[in-house]
């Protein structure tokens, strides 16, 4: 009888949970012991952070527990925090404990790029993760509460750094929700001002130019300043500079500037390209081959070389095909390349508008909205058929019937 396998998945997002349902359901007990180790013991819609930053989607709705999403009969979910990888002795430095392994997918997201700008660590908010997106809803509600105390007019100053995929999806949902707090807490709506600083001159580059329109047209009729080719030089708790050496005093800056590769990764020889680990046709580290790093924490190529911008369609690809790869070289079976197949990309202007490209076709409005929707509910189809999308679906439904949709009380 052969000696089981131990895989051990790093990170419970997009690709390391989508990894784990498909080692589940290909490698048979067994053969294999499978460990998801994960910060946290919930998952979150990472593409849905920004809608609760802004107040626009409750954040149950988001957040899901793991143990629920998979088989916890066949993997072993183990919530901790990763410290290092020991590639010598094959094993994971957890904070609590180690784990060794036979195959590592390393599926632990980035990290935000601050352009070492000063003081942005200490003072931004970030739209990176659940925590910090709930930190920075409370801070927002917060300015509005103190505002009212305390008539301090740099409170209803929020700036945003960035206006790309990420920057532009909360720009929409925040103005979206500024009247209902306005309303809320009696605070005239003239009194809050928004400004999105993005150092580059073009938007969404990377991105069709038809998506840039759109989302150029939708910004011209919001109540905020867009400053192109402006980049914030630093910031304090009170007030950013520019770099035309204008202040803003504000106590809100909301950072989307977007990510790196992870820490964790770095320092171990791996060849990279801006912190995030470039792997091979089967997303393995070159000369490692029990090694895989998935999503936002590598990067992979186009056929034109150029490296492709990380996202939840990569991450999910990525992890199924991992899941796969790895069944097949447990049963000892030939592996395949990784073959990415762009399907486009749809980004929200707001509750109901969007824009996006999807598979070759442009759509905007109320349909590239809905569409979305059908996106993410497909999420749930992939994780668990038919059985998951019910159950999530359901889900959903009890939350927004006992609770609400958003998080801004009505009057
Ligand atoms: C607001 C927003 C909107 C987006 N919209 C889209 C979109 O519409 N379409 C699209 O394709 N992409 C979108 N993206 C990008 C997409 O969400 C990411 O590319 C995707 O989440 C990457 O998946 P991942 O599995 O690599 O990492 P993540 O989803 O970030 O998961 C990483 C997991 O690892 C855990 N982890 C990290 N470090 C440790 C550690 N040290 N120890 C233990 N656990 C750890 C984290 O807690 C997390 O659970 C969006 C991103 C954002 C922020």
């Amino acid at each position: 009888m052969k000696e089981k396998v131990k895989i051990v998945i790093l990170g419970g997002g997009y690709a390391g949970l989508l990894t784990a349902v498909t080692l589940q359901n290909k490698v048979h007990a067994k053969r294999a012991d499978i460990t998801l180790i994960n910060k946290q013991d919930y998952h979150y819609l990472t593409t849905k952070i920004h809608e609760s930053a802004a107040g626009a989607l409750n954040p149950e709705l988001i957040h899901l527990p793991i143990s629920d999403l998979i088989d916890t009969e066949r993997i072993h979910l183990v919530k901790d925090v990763v410290l290092k990888i020991d590639l010598m002795k094959k094993e994971v430095i957890l904070k609590k404990c180690s784990e060794r392994y036979d195959y590592l997918v390393a599926a632990i997201g980035g990290a935000p790029r601050t352009f070492n700008i000063p003081g942005l660590k200490e003072n931004g908010h970030f739209i990176f993760d659940f925590e910090g997106t709930e930190r920075l809803r409370e801070q927002i509600k917060n300015q509005f509460i103190k505002y009212n105390a305390d008539q301090d007019e740099s409170r209803l100053t929020f700036v945003i750094g960035g206006a790309g995929f990420t920057g532009i999806e909360f720009l929409f949902e925040f103005l979206e929700q500024i009247p209902k707090m306005c309303k809320k807490y009696g605070i005239e709506e003239e009194k809050v001002k928004v400004i999105c600083a993005e150092s580059a001159t073009t938007l969404l580059n990377g991105y069709d130019s038809r998506m840039a329109q759109d989302a150029w047209k939708s910004m011209q009729k919001l109540k905020c300043k867009v400053l192109g080719g402006l980049a914030i030089s630093s910031c304090s708790k009170k007030e950013v500079l520019f770099s035309d050496g204008k202040t803003v005093k504000t106590n809100t800056i909301i950072w989307a500037g977007g990510i790196k590769g992870n820490p964790i990764l770095e320092n171990l020889g791996f060849p990279m390209l801006d912190g995030r680990v470039i792997v091979n046709e089967y997303l393995e580290v070159e000369g490692h081959k029990e090694i895989y790093i998935l999503g936002d924490a590598s990067v992979i190529f186009s056929p034109e070389g150029e490296p492709y911008p990380p996202s939840a369609q990569i991450a999910l690809q990525q992890g199924q095909y991992c899941g796969k790869n790895i069944a097949l070289k447990v049963y000892g079976q030939p592996i395949k390349p990784f073959n990415y197949i762009y399907r486009g990309a749809v980004m929200s202007l707001g509750r109901k508008n969007a824009t996006g490209v999807v598979y070759g076709n442009y759509i905007n409005g109320k349909l590239a909205s809905f569409i979305k929707y059908v996106i993410e509910m497909r999420y749930y189809y992939m994780l668990g058929g038919l059985r998951m999308l019910a159950k999530e679906m359901k889900r959903e439904r009890l939350i927004i019937k006992n609770h609400s949709k958003d998080t801004i009380p009505k009057n």
